[in-house]
């Protein structure tokens, strides 16, 4: 998918805005990268209109480049199409919470039992295992030597039993030791038939519970729509759980599951580890989808931070090297709002990699120089040339900021190379020498 979306981008460079005409290329590649990752055909016609009527005549940002900003829209709409927000489980207010299990044969059911039940301890939940499964007495063994290590009591009755009257003996179980969370493995064909909608009806109605969560494989393909669809129409869910998102598949279903049936995904595993449980994040889940998180988090942090008059002023200061010590700061305190050092030196284009270890001294750095720029006096924040000409101002500093002299010399020496250093990346290779001090 990423390939193909890349060269989606690609085409947009050197654009200046997103017109109708100029977004058909790229909006055709995301259609197909979309259906490659086996998002069903539905999904992606009303994705891809959805984008394009956003796209066409959108604001630019400044300092955004078009490509960006359609990576932006594309990942906004994806993360509404996923449900926007994390959905969390619901619990029953009085009585034990029901959590009834369903989805096909392997997609993780029995793993998922102990594995939620490990979840809700750490949330100080007590749970109970239900073993549905009475088709092979191997799925109910798998569920106690799980519940024993997650350490929960698993209800058992034998292959004997019917599911339905196993739920109900289960839940009286449960009720008489309080316990909070009772969850419900089921036995999973490998199709969907008539005889396990029907078993999971009757267990349903045994039940009443607060949450009937489908299991979808994270590599279900272009069924996962249809899947969801019949699940959700004959017994009616409440959500879904996404399963083996430690593979290889970029997640194409999790596309299919709020958008064909209205519910939404509300957590994700990602290993057989019992650990490897945790809540559905769309936003995340779209950046790994379109495989470009950097790109988007500093599309949004430069729509945070800057203004788009600053943007345009600093442009301008940078291409006369007029850059002074007020830029400086501002840019400095504005690099410190964009989150850690880390992330941003990473997402500026030509920067290339930084070690941890630079990333830290920069962030000392940082510090150090707030504190000699506030004890500049307005006019020598505006002309640095003030303070490479006498060694008496930078002494003041020095001693008014608690540094030394050679620290404050380092300072202003690095803001004359800073100018020059942008002037380049901006494309101007000429002026902006370095002055040496004076002594
Ligand atoms: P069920 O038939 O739906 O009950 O599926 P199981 O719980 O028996 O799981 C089938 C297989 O998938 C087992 O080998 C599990 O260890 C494995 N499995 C379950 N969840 C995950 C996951 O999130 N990631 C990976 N890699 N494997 C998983
Ligand atoms: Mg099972």
């Amino acid at each position: 998918l990423t390939s193909g979306l890349e060269a989606a981008w690609t085409k947009l460079k050197g654009e200046e805005v997103l017109t109708k005409e100029n977004i058909v290329e790229p909006m055709r590649d995301i259609r197909r990268a979309l259906l490659e990752a086996d998002v069903s055909l539905p999904v992606v016609r009303r994705f891809v209109q959805a984008v394009s009527d956003q796209a066409v005549g959108v604001g630019l940002i400044r300092g955004v480049k078009p490509d960006q900003q359609l990576v932006k829209i594309v990942n906004d709409e994806l993360v509404k199409l996923m449900g926007g927000e994390v959905s969390e489980l619901v619990f029953s207010k009085s009585g034990p919470t029901v959590i009834l299990l369903a989805g096909l044969q392997g997609v993780g059911k029995t793993t998922l039992c102990a594995k939620l039940a490990n979840y809700l301890k750490k949330q100080g939940k007590s749970s109970m295992l239900i073993a549905g499964d009475v088709y092979r007495p191997a799925a109910i063994d798998q569920l106690v030597i799980l519940g024993e290590q997650v350490g929960v009591p698993v209800y058992t009755a034998g292959t004997e039993v019917k599911p339905s009257e196993i739920a109900k003996q289960g839940l009286e179980e449960a009720k008489k030791k309080k316990i909070d969370v009772v969850i419900m493995d089921t036995a999973g064909r490998l199709q969907i038939d008539k005889g396990m909608m029907d078993e999971l009806k009757e267990v349903k109605k045994v039940l009443n519970p607060t949450e009937v969560l489908l299991v979808v494989d994270a590599m279900t393909g272009q069924e996962a729509a249809a899947l969801v669809t019949t699940f959700n129409v004959e017994i009616g869910i409440t959500g879904a759980i996404l399963t083996k998102l430690d593979g290889d598949s970029r997640g194409g279903a999790a596309l299919s599951v709020k958008e064909v049936s209205g519910k939404p995904i509300k957590l994700v595993g990602r290993g057989e580890r019992m650990e490897d449980l945790e809540p559905f994040y769309p936003d995340r889940m779209a950046g790994r989808i379109l495989g470009m998180g950097d790109v988007l988090s500093f599309v949004e942090k430069a729509q945070e931070v800057m203004r788009q008059e600053d943007a345009e002023e600093l442009q301008k200061k940078i291409m006369s090297a007029k850059f002074d010590f007020n830029d400086f700061l501002k840019q400095t305190r504005a690099v410190a709002q964009m989150g850690s050092m880390t992330r941003v030196i990473g997402m500026i284009p030509g920067m290339g990699k930084v070690k941890p270890a630079q990333v830290r001294e920069a962030e000392k750095n940082l510090k150090l120089m707030e504190a000699m720029i506030e004890a500049m006096t307005p006019e020598e924040r505006e002309k640095p040339e003030l303070l490479a000409e006498s060694p008496d101002r930078r002494r003041r500093i020095a001693k008014d900021s608690g540094k030394t002299e050679q620290q404050v010399s380092q300072l202003v020496a690095q803001l004359f190379q800073m100018r020059v250093r942008m002037k380049n990346l901006m494309g101007i290779m000429e002026g902006g020498s370095i002055p040496t001090l004076s002594n």
